[in-house]
């Protein structure tokens, strides 16, 4: 504890200049929806007031920030506001999205499938879907999660095994997830599941299947490199009662939509690890010397920065062109490109400012070795870098036949 204290008064920020404001009880930071605001100021100050002061305490207890996000008014951003939510473009979800990554990426990347889950059923919902999970959903007080990943289908989501069975109008889905994040916290499970025996996607469907139900089974959290608070399990299900969302036949199509938003995300979350990466190293080097001068003055360390920036512009240049494409037929690919460059330049940024350093950068004092540990996540989830180079293959073969 001594050695701790004495390394924290010797840190060049004597011991806490990125220590944000005293507001360390996650509860005070309640939305009011009469300020004016936008939507990125709200992610920004839920970052700075909630997430960075409170992410060591949810890592040491486990537990899921329910309450934290549920306040964060940020469960509703794609729904219009009719629907109760705040209906943002895919640019003002960049903005958003790159807030939060700031913060925790796991965290963030949670908040991006309860919003993908949020805005499904309330897209394409019927009628008794959306009164009994819109409302809830959009305030936060249940939590959504997508779950296509099985224990011997990840990268190739057309090997899924589990099943969805009707009998007379009512459905029931059977079979293994695996990766399910929120396993054992969200209460609105959006399943994928085949509908016939062959092999092959053109029988998949969407399912929304309630958490809370005999037939629904969460394994033990992963134990994970970083995020312990983020529950990630195994999921059995067996002639769970289920609600059809999206048709057998649409449904693996409707998935791979939802998946590009969530790569969209995850690719503007990226760009806020970068960033915020970038931050602490700049502050950081500026104010610690090292034979005489700043670390930033030594040309070294102040180049080897540059490139990190450089490759932060370059990735929001990506993240606004998919932000543009989304939803086009041009938008798969935009949003490759984001998701494949985003992480692979994020991760480069947090070694790299972890670096700049030295041994503080792999402190808990510092984000840094969080960071690195996160942004290696983030180059996986909703679609590793190497399936992101076979979406971008594919269109320099067609535009190369055209
Ligand atoms: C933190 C986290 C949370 C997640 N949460 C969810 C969730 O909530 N719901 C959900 O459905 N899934 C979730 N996933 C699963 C995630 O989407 C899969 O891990 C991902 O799709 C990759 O699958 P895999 O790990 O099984 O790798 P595999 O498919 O086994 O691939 C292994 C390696 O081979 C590479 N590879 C695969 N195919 C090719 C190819 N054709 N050419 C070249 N290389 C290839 C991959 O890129 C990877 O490097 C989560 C994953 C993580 C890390």
């Amino acid at each position: 504890m001594l050695g701790r204290e004495l390394m924290r008064r010797g840190s060049p920020f004597g011991g806490g200049i990125l220590v944000p404001p005293d507001l360390t009880d996650a509860s005070v930071y309640t939305y009011d929806p009469a300020v004016p605001e936008s939507t990125a100021e709200r992610a920004r100050a839920f970052v700075r007031e909630v997430v960075q002061p409170s992410v060591a305490d949810w890592e040491a207890s486990a537990k899921y920030p329910r309450a934290a996000v549920r306040d964060s008014g940020l469960t509703g951003l794609f729904v219009a506001p009719e629907a109760g939510g705040l209906g943002l473009s895919f640019l003002e979800a960049a903005e958003v999205f790159e807030e939060l990554g700031r913060g925790d990426a796991a965290l963030a990347f949670s908040i991006s499938m309860h919003n993908a889950v949020t805005t499904a059923v309330a897209g394409v919902g019927d009628e008794a879907l959306c009164a009994r999970w819109v409302g809830p959903l959009v305030a936060g007080e249940a939590l959504g999660g997508f779950y296509l990943t099985e224990p011997h289908a990840g990268s190739d989501a057309t090997a899924i095994t589990t099943r969805g069975t009707k009998r007379g109008d009512a459905w029931t889905v059977s079979g293994t997830k695996a990766w399910v994040t929120l396993g054992g916290e969200a209460d609105v499970l959006l399943v994928v599941a085949k509908t016939e025996d062959e092999p092959g996607h053109r029988d998949v469907a969407l399912f929304v299947v309630a958490a809370d139900q005999p037939g629904v089974r969460f394994g033990e959290p992963y134990r994970k490199a970083s995020a312990d608070f983020l529950p990630i399990t195994d999921m059995e299900l067996q002639d769970a009662d289920a609600r059809l969302l999206v048709p057998p036949g649409q449904g693996m199509a409707a998935a791979l939509a939802a998946i590009d938003v969530a790569r969209f995300d995850i690719a503007a979350i990226s760009n806020g690890l970068h960033a915020e990466a970038l931050d602490v190293a700049c502050r950081y080097a500026s104010r610690r010397s090292v034979f005489g001068k700043p670390v930033i003055a030594h040309q070294g360390i102040a180049w080897a920065l540059t490139d990190v920036a450089t490759d932060l512009e370059a990735a929001r240049g990506l993240t606004r062109k998919a932000a543009a494409l989304l939803g086009s037929e041009g938008g798969p690919v935009a949003v490759a490109h984001a998701k494949r460059f985003g992480p692979d330049a994020a991760l480069r940024a947090a070694i790299q400012c972890s670096e700049t350093l030295g041994a503080y950068g792999w402190l808990h004092d510092y984000p840094l070795a969080r960071f690195m540990a996160l942004a290696k996540m983030l180059q996986v989830v909703d679609g590793s870098a190497e399936i992101q180079r076979i979406v971008i293959a594919r269109d320099l073969v067609r535009r190369a036949s055209e």
